[in-house]
């Protein structure tokens, strides 16, 4: 599932291609990921799209109306398991699953391919903007350490949960939640407000870190996540810790255990990040 940096990926992509292109024509296929499908035909010809950015995992792509009297609006995307987004000439073979076709001024054509469908689409009028925005969580790269320390000490939930909830952090997934957990050595299942400023600390670094470089690396292709250019990513190989079972740790060779975790598969090293029981009775144990 593409997560912050691979949908930062398309968004960038996409902000090097559309800003100041017309639609021209819209063409549908299936439609059951579209949030009324005739709103789409109706108010995307003629508009020129202004600019294309992500929030948590999703993006937004900001029209300006065919007329000025009218209000702006905005696409969101959100790429759901499997969705791509390219812009290409319109020569370029269709993909199997391509459902959505948008001519742009230029002569190339946007196009949305999503085998499984989990993704959405939909106009977001300008008044139904902030409250969408409102509901994001923190943006990891952008939030300051104190921001972090705010959401997640005060919460009796475990690091993986909340790390993933969309509310408390934007963009956040599987993957990069159990990377930067492996590199601030915090094993999954510890409470938000158990761990120390230093245990923050090293969570809030690890994290912009990770989120960076795989950004560096255009994100991660498991599966099948192309960029707006219909490249792969290739920050997979750069993984230290995600689908890992069984193999060695990076840092001290134990093997890696998968145990789940806030309801997903969570990859960790036993070792380098220890389990939270039993940590002050062992304390007492040893002093008597
Ligand atoms: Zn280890």
């Amino acid at each position: 599932m593409p997560e912050l940096p691979e949908v930062e990926t398309v968004a960038r992509g996409l902000q090097s291609a559309l800003p100041g292109r017309r639609i021209l024509s819209v063409r549908l296929g299936k439609t059951d990921f579209i949030e009324d499908p005739a709103a789409l035909e109706r108010d995307l010809p003629g508009s020129r799209v202004e600019s294309v950015r992500r929030y948590g995992k999703f993006m937004l792509i900001d029209f300006q109306p065919r007329d000025a009297s009218e209000p702006k609006f905005a696409l969101q995307v959100h790429l759901g398991m499997t969705g791509r987004m390219v812009v290409t000439a319109p020569e370029e073979l269709v993909a199997p699953h391509t459902h959505v076709f948008m001519t742009l001024d230029d002569g190339r054509e946007v196009r949305y391919t999503d085998p499984r469908r989990f993704g959405l689409m939909r106009i977001v009028a300008d008044g139904g903007r902030e409250a969408l925005l409102a509901k994001v969580g923190l943006e990891p790269l952008t939030a300051s350490e104190l921001e972090f320390r705010r959401r997640i000490s005060t919460r009796r939930a475990r690091i993986k949960a909340l790390l993933l909830d969309q509310h408390v952090l934007g963009g956040m997934g599987n993957i990069y939640t159990d990377e930067s957990l492996w590199r601030a050595r915090i094993n999954p299942k510890r409470l938000g407000a158990n761990l120390d400023a230093g245990g923050i600390h090293r969570l809030y670094g690890a994290m912009r870190r990770v989120l960076a470089e795989a950004i560096e690396s255009r994100g991660s292709s498991i599966s099948d996540f192309v960029d707006s250019y219909g490249l792969p990513g290739n920050f997979q190989q750069k993984h230290r810790v995600y689908d890992r079972e069984g193999l060695k740790c990076f840092r001290c060779g134990t093997r890696i255990k998968r145990a789940i975790v806030a309801g997903r598969s969570s990859y960790f090293c036993p070792h380098c990040q220890p389990e939270p029981r039993g940590r002050k009775k062992k304390a007492r144990r040893s002093r008597s």
